[in-house]
């Protein structure tokens, strides 16, 4: 599965980091941001207790079939560079 981060409604509480330190890390905006891009099949459950845990839905899981139709972090964060 693959996750992403809506920087507009993330509103840097950290909980998803604190959850799940292997899947999220705060940003320089104290946002939060995916250090993985495929979550690990072992990692789902965590990863969607982050889902259901973010107070305002800020992290979505992305359906890969449509991926390209998805705003990304990671498109987000090239564009930015
Ligand atoms: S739990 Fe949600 S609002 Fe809080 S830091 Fe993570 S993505 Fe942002």
């Amino acid at each position: 599965m693959k996750l992403t981060v809506n920087q507009d409604n993330c509103i840097g509480c950290g909980l998803c980091v604190a959850t799940a330190e292997e899947l999220f890390a705060m940003n320089d905006d104290g946002k939060s941001v995916l250090k993985v891009e495929d979550i690990p099949e072992e990692m789902e459950d965590l990863a969607k207790e982050t889902i259901d845990s973010c107070p305002v839905s800020a992290i979505v899981e992305i359906d890969n079939a449509d991926s390209g139709t998805e705003s990304n972090t990671y498109v987000e964060e090239k564009k930015a560079a």
